[in-house]
């Protein structure tokens, strides 16, 4: 059944961020909302994996606990739902509204079966895959992160295989960033997105 919730109170076209694990989505990300706070919202994800030092609930995820997690599953509040590298991950149908409410581009920083997901629902979004240089360099820059055990590492570079193997298929993706050099990539997703951040402030500008 195709999801209309979202779809209700829809205005700009929301935005999907999706790729590797350590590709670089959450740093491009928080660039983006910087130079454009007025512009974009970032849809906060419930998860059961800890928080990262420097993560706080509420704003990088909502940390919640399994049987929470299932809970609003089965209640219907979420849009989405997957298992990555051991966890629950899920974009809820408020997370997302919370965005729209206040006429802002919606952000998801989602793995490929959110992907998958999404492209059911009526939501529409642009897609966009960041992908690493290469498996080395993802593999330093998960490694330089200092974020996961050993486990969780590999458990990650697996996933980034099929993943980057994901991001080739034809079509499933509008926009394909490799994260090099920072400030390079950084603008081809701007540009990317320029359109749709001109139509918001065009928007914002007239009321
Ligand atoms: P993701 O959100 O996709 O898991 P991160 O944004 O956390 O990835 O990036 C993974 C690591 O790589 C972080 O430590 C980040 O600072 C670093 N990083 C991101 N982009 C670059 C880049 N272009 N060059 C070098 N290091 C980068
Ligand atoms: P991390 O633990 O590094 O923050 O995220 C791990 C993976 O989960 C990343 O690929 C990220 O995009 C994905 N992810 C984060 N939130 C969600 C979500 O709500 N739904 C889905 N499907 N994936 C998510």
């Amino acid at each position: 059944m195709r999801d209309s919730t979202t779809k209700a109170m829809a205005g700009p076209r929301p935005v999907v961020l999706s790729g590797p694990s350590g590709a670089g989505k959450s740093t491009l990300l928080k660039k983006l909302m910087k130079e454009y706070d007025s512009v974009f919202g970032f849809s906060v994800s419930h998860t059961t994996r800890n928080p990262r030092p420097g993560e706080e609930n509420g704003r990088d995820y909502h940390y919640v606990t399994r049987e929470e997690m299932q809970a609003g599953i089965d209640n219907g509040e979420f849009i989405e739902n997957a298992e990555f590298s051991g966890n629950m991950y899920g974009t809820s149908k408020a997370a997302v509204q919370a965005v729209q409410a206040k006429n802002l581009i919606c952000i998801l920083d989602i793995d490929m079966q959110g992907v998958r997901n999404i492209k059911q629902t009526d939501l529409d979004p642009i897609y966009i895959s960041i992908q690493p240089p290469s498996m080395e360099i993802l593999e330093k820059r998960l490694r330089d992160r200092k974020t996961e055990s050993e486990e969780s590492l590999q458990k990650r570079l697996h996933a980034a295989k099929v993943e980057i193997a994901f991001s080739k298929e034809p079509g499933v993706f509008d926009v394909i960033v490799v994260n090099d050099v920072l400030e390079e990539a950084y603008g081809q997703l701007r540009n990317a997105l320029l359109e749709e951040i001109n139509k918001v402030k065009k928007t914002k500008a007239s009321s």
